[in-house]
């Protein structure tokens, strides 16, 4: 059997990217299969401040660094979503979108997280029209204008503070009465002027008229109370959960759909891999995933090696 590749890595995010880096780095042949953007999250990411070294990169700037490292060392790389891996005898089959299936000696998932939907009637149909879950993409359309934030947690409130460049005031709308974020972001959300925080409501209704949003219902939860706050724009960061669908016959996840792996990064299946957010763990951030990267590159390597 001809297996065309040491190593498929799927998903071009901080951990495929340094996966990719030191693969290749490992004379391994090396494939990234990307379904969308190369960067993964760090494309939606306006500004990095804590990757260490790097005070201040914005995201689509440290991707790009980050994916010219990994190519300038060999990796190759497609853009084609994974539908099914199948693993065979010492090698296994990765069964992508367009209908190929390639064939490697190792995979290492890094599909990362999808972004929660808001779960309102008409969402859907105006996403992408009054509704977005890329602040650094569209926070231009609402330039001047009032937005709504829904979510306390880092990205709701790194990109609210984002859009207060661009936008006229950020109502920030939060379920409990605290952030989630770290609390240096917290600080600088509260001290600016541009930024309203409303505590305790969630969103009940869009408010659209003439086709457009034109605002936001909001239920306060201790009281049931509805309040209509008026915003042309509305940024769901309400969190987000593991891409591993094609995943799901394998038994390598857990309850919530996350990667199972062991401190080489190895799921119970030999030879396939996890890294990055796609993993269950505690705390998912660039440099989190870069380690999980580096790591399962190098147990690749050594399971390679023999
Ligand atoms: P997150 O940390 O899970 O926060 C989600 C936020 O949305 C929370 O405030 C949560 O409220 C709220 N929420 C969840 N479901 C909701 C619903 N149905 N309706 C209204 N609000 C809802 O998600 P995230 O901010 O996307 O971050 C994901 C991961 O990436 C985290 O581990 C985060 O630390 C990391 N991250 C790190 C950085 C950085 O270090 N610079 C930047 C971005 C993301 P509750 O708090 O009440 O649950």
């Amino acid at each position: 059997m001809d297996v065309q590749y040491d190593v498929i890595i799927i998903g071009s995010g901080p951990a495929g990217l340094t996966a990719a880096i030191y693969a290749s780095r490992a004379n391994l042949r090396t494939l990234i299969l990307e379904a969308e953007t190369p960067g993964g999250k760090l494309t939606k990411t306006y500004e990095i401040e804590n990757y260490p070294g790097i005070m201040k990169i914005s995201g689509v700037d440290l991707a790009m660094q980050m994916m010219e490292h990994s190519t300038n060392w060999g990796a190759e790389m497609e853009y084609e979503g994974c539908e099914k891996i199948v693993p065979q005898e010492g090698y296994f089959e990765v069964h992508t979108a367009y209908g190929n299936v390639l064939t490697s000696k190792c995979v290492i998932v890094a599909s990362g997280t999808k972004e929660r939907t808001l779960d309102l009637p008409r969402a859907e149909e105006f996403t992408g029209r009054g509704i977005s879950y890329c602040a650094v993409c569209d926070g231009a359309f609402y330039r001047n204008k009032d937005v709504a934030v829904i979510g306390g947690g880092n990205s709701a409130l790194e990109e609210s503070l984002y859009l207060t460049q661009l936008v006229n005031k950020v109502n920030i709308i939060i379920r409990r009465d605290v952030f989630r974020a770290e609390p240096k972001v917290v600080e600088k959300v509260r001290n600016n002027p541009k930024i309203n925080i409303i505590t305790k409501s969630l969103p009940d209704a869009l408010v659209i008229e003439d086709n457009k949003v034109k605002g936001l219902v909001i239920r306060n939860v201790d009281t049931g109370e509805k309040t209509t706050l008026e915003c042309e724009g509305i940024f769901p960061y309400i969190g987000a959960d593991p891409s591993t669908e094609f995943l799901k016959d394998l038994g390598v996840l857990d309850a919530r759909g996350y990667m199972v792996v062991d401190d080489s990064m190895e799921t119970s299946i030999k030879g396939l891999f996890g890294a990055g957010d796609v993993v269950a763990k505690d705390l998912r951030q660039v440099v989190t995933a870069t380690n999980d990267g580096a790591i399962a590159a190098n147990s690749v390597a050594r399971y390679i090696n023999g």
